[in-house]
Parts: structure tokens; sequence; C-alpha cells
């Protein structure tokens, strides 16, 4: 047996590679929460989560305090039997954000290890399904842009053959915002998918006014209309357009995801590695959604995500926000509007330790 004989967690901050804002907040840093995992038969397993500016040190201290001490002499092979132990250990925080982040950074490392001890890609040892995924572009589309600015990210994307873009939605008057969508739009031709995100910012029924407003653009799907707990306001929403609802980076567990699937409220499954709790959750919200016939894109993390959406049957799209270029040695494979799922054993992401340990700051 793979028997756990070290482990440690630490913080490091990475700038934003861009300025990135939506309707409610701004990207501030990347806190990226580190856990090596070391086992007796010579491997180092590497597992991550993230925040976007805040709560990284109380995911730390989690780490430090109360998960990574119950890691010493367990058998590394044994993911879920981990998972439900830290899961239980924590059961006064939980269902929570800095847990769920701090036991993705755990369940990360394991499965860096799985694969590492199989001598297999991520992609590979979690399912196999292809290789590559198509790629959608979110770096073009931010709130502050001006509608010229998207226009030109928007072209830059269409003609490097990437089949989507993202646009944040979300200004004061729903004519603006319309008016931004109609000009990329027009720029790019209708084979290019378009896809909106109001980050939560709206009520109930101006969502349904924007979303009929917005049916004339076409668009692949409305992600994050509302509150990601105002469930009811999806199923509303969801059944007065024809535009699909995307949700789940604001969802922490498998439950949330399978009420939204089960009321209809959810046609896009977004949801996120890190903040659901690891690849071990992720996997199977993977496939819940699948049984319900629903496709899943997920949020942000593409380095680790484009594996994960190669690895199921339903992953539709992977999006492009690149943000650990200061940390790693080589970049997501990009080709013909497709991400490809690194072949190397493991996560697949090619770490600059030395980057990294220059970073720590806690
Ligand atoms: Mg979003």
């Amino acid at each position: 047996m793979p028997a756990i004989t070290g482990a440690r967690a630490y913080l490091v901050d990475l700038e934003v590679e861009t300025v990135r804002t939506d309707a409610v907040q701004s990207f501030i840093k990347q806190e990226t929460v580190f856990v090596e995992v070391d086992t007796n038969d010579g491997l180092t397993g590497i597992g991550y989560a993230y925040t976007i500016g805040t709560g990284g040190r109380a995911v730390l201290s989690m780490l430090r305090d109360h998960l990574v001490p119950r890691l010493a002499g367990q058998d590394a092979a044994h993911i879920e039997g981990i998972w439900t132990d830290l899961f239980a250990s924590t059961r006064a925080t939980t269902v929570g954000a800095i847990t769920s982040l701090a036991l993705a950074a755990v369940d990360t490392a394991l499965w860096d290890l799985k694969a590492k001890r199989a001598a297999s890609p991520l992609w590979e040892v979690a399912g196999g399904f292809r290789q590559d995924v198509p790629l959608y572009d979110t770096e073009g589309g931010w709130l502050h842009l001006t509608t010229d600015e998207l226009v030109a990210g928007a072209v830059a994307s269409h003609d490097a053959g990437w089949g989507g873009l993202k646009l944040k939605v979300g200004k004061p008057s729903h004519r603006e915002d319309l008016e931004r969508l109609a000009a990329v739009r027009a720029a790019v031709g209708d084979r290019m998918d378009i896809m909106v995100d109001a980050n939560q910012s709206m009520t109930s029924a101006e969502a349904i006014r924007r979303a009929k407003a917005f049916e004339a653009v076409d668009l692949f799907w409305l992600e994050e209309p509302l509150p990601a707990d105002d469930v009811t306001g999806h199923v509303r929403l969801a059944r007065a357009t024809s535009i699909p609802i995307a949700v789940g980076e604001s969802m922490y567990s498998i439950a949330q995801f399978r009420e939204y699937l089960e009321r209809g409220a959810a046609s896009i499954v977004q949801v996120d590695v890190a903040r659901v709790g690891g690849i071990t959750p992720w996997l199977k919200v993977a496939h819940l959604a699948e049984a319900f016939n629903v496709a899943v894109c997920p949020h942000f993390l593409m380095e680790l995500h484009v594996s994960l959406a190669a690895a199921v049957p339903n992953g539709r799209y992977v999006e492009h926000i690149p943000q650990l270029r200061a940390i790693t040695r080589s970049e997501m494979v990009i080709r013909d509007g497709r991400a490809f799922a690194p072949e190397t054993p493991g996560l697949g992401i090619d770490w600059d330790l030395d980057a990294i340990e220059d970073r720590r700051v806690g």
C-alpha cells in the first residue's frame, strides 16, 4: 500500500494576468493553496485550490490545523475513504466554500499520486473519453471593456478558430448589454457560440426581461443570472426563455447540483473542481449531469479542467482564462480551437517549483 509519509500545505499569491471585472466583483489576485503529499513508494502528489482574492488564509488554516494532520499513515490509494473521513471530520463547517476548497487541495494531490502511480495522464485515469475538448474564450469579454474592445477580442477568437466566447453582462441598462452583444454577434457572424455571464447580479424579474431581449442575439447560454441559492428563480427563468441556463461555479456540493438538475433549473453544468471539493466529487457531478442529458462546461482552472472535461462523455467546452503562467513551465496545448489534455502522468501541470517557492506567502 502507498502509505502517506508526509504532507504539507502552503499558500502562493499570483497577480492577475489581466484586469478581470464582472457585474459584482473583480479578480483581485489568485490565492493558490497547495497541498503536497508524499508516499512511501517515493512519489509526491501536488494538489491545489484557489480563491480570486479573499479567504485563502482561512483555507490554509483549515488544512494545516485540521485536515493535513489526519493524512499521516493513511493509504493514498483510498481516495474515497480519505475524502469521506476528512469531510466527516469537518462536519460543523460543511457544506461550505472554505472546507470544500481545502478538501479539493488534498483530493487533487491524491489524484495526482494515483495517476502518477498508474503512469497515466489524468484524463485517462478519470475516465478517458477523448483527449481534446472545444475551447471558448472569456478573457476578451470582461465588463469594463468597451464595445470596440469586445469586438476586437471576439474577432481574434473567431480568427483563431475557437468555437465560442463569453461576454459579461449586467450593465445598468439592458439596452447597453444588448448593444454590446449585438455588436459582437455582427462581427463574428452566426457560426460562433456566444455565452453571457451575469455573475448572480440580477433579480428574477430583470433576468426574465434581459433573457427575452438577449434571445435576438442567439446565445449559447446565460450563466449565473441569479443568486446561486435561488433555485426557484432559475426554474422560473428556464421556463421563460429558450436560452440554456448555465450554473455551477458557486456550488459546493453534489446535492446542490442534484436539486438544480431535478428541478430543470440548469441546462449546462459548470462544476468547478476546487469549489466542489476536488476531482472525486467533480466526477460524480459530471456523471449525474450525464444522467440528466446535460453537458459539463467547467468554470475556470483550464489547466486542470481540460483533463476532466476530456475524461467524461458530456464534457462540452473548456473555458480559456490562463492564470498559472507565472508558476508553470509550459502552457496548455491549444490547436484548431481545441484544448488538449496533457499526456504526462499525474495532473499534467508542469509546475515551476522554484517560481512557486519564490511566491510563497504562507
Ligand atoms: Mg461565471
